[in-house]
């Protein structure tokens, strides 16, 4: 693909029809604080005034309703349509079978298909099927929710544990956030770890994003994964140090960060204060403000006002 081509692709993608800033949150390695970062940077900019909305789109472990302690409220279904095969009407063909890439039907010698695996709703087999045998049924695979606290709304994804179609709720909870933009001067996003189609999904529309890791080596291999992969969407954002003060090579962090052209890194030490914050469930800038976790927390998050003027 052409550069010019796949910036035209690129821009398709994040197109959106609300002017409301969205940043996303992620990180390419798990457990290195991205959520506590994205529920801290959301309440200092909720404590300045700006409305703001936090999507935990983890769906797969949804923790941002744990770290502000807040109940999961206002839920929604998330479903997907599954085939449901009239035995009256299929002549046999198989045609459905072949065309499902999940191998989810099986067909019986001599029987009509049968749904016997892991099916994601895409519908394949409803559109070749010429005898117009197979009608859409239902089927439920996760919740999306939105509470309210101290002038912050959170949207949550869960998935059902045990189903498989995460990203299917990833854009159901994007899309429920998205669909209420206007009432925000501000979207967080805060992704799933890793630089896996959810992320993709989570980071659609995003106008910048910050890429949360630890000064560790497994935490410098997963920047440079994540960073690739904000190339490639053209996502520009800063890199957000966590646990900075932890054994481990700060300096090749920062190469790594102006390699891709992210200048600024924002670093959070090991803070007492926010671990202690962190087990209660109340975020540091509320409960220690002076703490000097949240003086970094609300420096990003003026930053952040600032760059969108708002
Ligand atoms: S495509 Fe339709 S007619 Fe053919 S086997 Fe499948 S359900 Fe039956
Ligand atoms: S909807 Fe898609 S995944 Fe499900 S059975 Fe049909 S072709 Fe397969």
């Amino acid at each position: 693909m052409t550069g010019d081509l796949q910036s035209e692709v690129i821009r398709a993608f994040h197109r959106k029809d609300f002017t409301t800033p969205v940043v996303g949150i992620t990180g390419g390695k798990g457990g290195v604080g991205k959520t506590t970062v994205a529920v801290n940077i959301a309440c200092a900019l909720a404590d300045r005034g700006v409305r703001t909305a936090l999507v935990d789109a983890d769906v797969d472990g949804p923790n941002g309703a744990i770290l502000l302690s807040v109940e999961l409220a206002n839920p929604a279904a998330v479903d997907i349509t599954v085939p449901q095969i009239d035995a009256e009407r299929c002549n046999g063909c198989g045609d459905c079978v072949r065309a499902c890439r999940l191998h989810a039907l099986f067909q019986p010698r001599g029987k009509y298909p049968q749904l016997i695996g892991e099916c994601n709703g895409c519908e394949a087999c409803i559109q070749v099927c010429e005898a117009h045998a197979i009608s859409r049924g239902r089927k439920q695979v996760g919740m999306t929710y939105l509470s309210r606290i101290d002038g912050l709304s959170l949207y949550t994804g869960a998935l059902i544990p045990g189903f498989e179609e995460s990203s299917v709720v990833v854009q159901a909870v994007r899309e429920r956030a998205f669909a209420d933009a206007e009432q925000f001067d501000l979207i967080l996003v805060d992704t799933s770890p890793g630089a896996h189609c959810n992320v993709i999904n989570a980071l659609r529309g995003a106008d910048s994003v910050l890429a949360v890791t630890e000064p560790t080596p497994f935490g410098l291999h997963d920047l440079e994964l994540i960073l690739n992969l904000l190339e490639l969407l053209e996502l520009g954002g800063s890199v957000v140090l966590n646990r900075a003060d932890l054994p481990g090579d700060r300096k090749k962090i920062k190469t790594v960060a102006r390699q891709h052209s992210r200048e600024m890194i924002w670093e959070i030490g090991m803070d007492d204060l926010l671990a202690r914050s962190y087990a209660a469930g109340v975020p540091v800038v509320r409960e220690y403000p002076q703490a000097p976790s949240s003086k970094v927390f609300q420096q990003l998050a003026e930053n952040i006002a600032a760059t969108y003027g708002i």
